[in-house]
């Protein structure tokens, strides 16, 4: 399969299109922003680890009976996956405090729930992706009510699967972001990426941070982490 024209360019993936309507390829970066885009950097090797991780991620997801954009994996950077129009949603699900649920409503990081939370924010760059509900998302007719029930019960899966398996590489899957989109049918699909640019991954035992964290927070030895987590997933 070989890339044709260019249909997107995001902050940290390309997209184009291929000689069949219904599948593209996503090119992964090494460009790194945070902040809506206020910081910029480059994290070497990142877009290998991030194609590579969420990959292997996609196909556990559908051996245990998740959807998911993925078709096959070209290289280390690239993936043939299934053109979706993406849901316009940003679905974020956390099991431990951190980030922008600690400072919202001013708590520390590292609150362990006793079941996991789900929000949403609108996907729109020009407005920072505020959070919204699912009567604003009705409302707007991003999805419909049946489609953000089938995101929500999709979510919470993928959460149960996905933190089951990182216990076992002794990570703590503290949150992550999804994106979901519609196949030509409706259908609605896991799609974008699953890696440490969206998800917060701690280590079990010293509660290192394995995740973008290390380049939004300048704390150093961000590359070190990215394959760390490589090596943990794909063994
Ligand atoms: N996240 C993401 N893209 C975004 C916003 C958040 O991938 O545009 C991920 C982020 O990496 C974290 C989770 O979603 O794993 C929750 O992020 P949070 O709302 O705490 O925002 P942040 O502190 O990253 O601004």
């Amino acid at each position: 399969m070989n890339k044709g024209q260019q249909l997107y360019e995001g902050k940290a993936k390309k997209v184009f299109a291929t000689e069949d309507p219904e599948l593209v390829i996503v090119s992964y970066k090494d460009d790194a922003t945070a902040f809506n885009g206020q910081k910029k950097g480059t994290i070497v090797g990142k877009g290998v680890v991030n194609n590579k991780v969420t990959n292997y991620l996609m196909q556990l997801l559908e051996k245990e009976g998740v959807p998911t954009h993925f078709v096959e994996e070209l290289n280390d950077r690239d993936t043939v996956v299934k053109h979706v129009s993406i849901v316009p949603l940003e679905v974020i699900i956390r099991n431990i405090s951190a980030g922008s649920f600690a400072k919202r409503f001013g708590v520390e990081e590292g609150i362990v729930f006793d079941e996991p939370t789900i929000e949403f924010s609108y996907k729109n760059d020009d407005l920072g992706d505020p959070l919204m509900n699912a009567y604003h998302a009705r409302a707007l007719k991003l999805a419909t009510d049946e489609e953000i029930e089938t995101i929500k019960a999709m979510a919470f899966k993928v959460n149960d699967v996905l933190k089951a398996f990182f216990k076992a590489v002794n990570v703590d899957l503290v949150d992550f972001k999804l994106e979901f989109g519609r196949l030509t049918d409706g259908t609605i699909v896991l799609a974008d990426e699953i890696s440490p640019d969206t998800c917060r991954f701690w280590d079990s035992t010293t509660h290192e941070k394995l995740d973008k964290d290390r380049f939004r927070r300048d704390l150093g030895n961000v590359e070190d982490a990215y394959s760390e987590m490589m090596r943990r997933i794909l063994g």
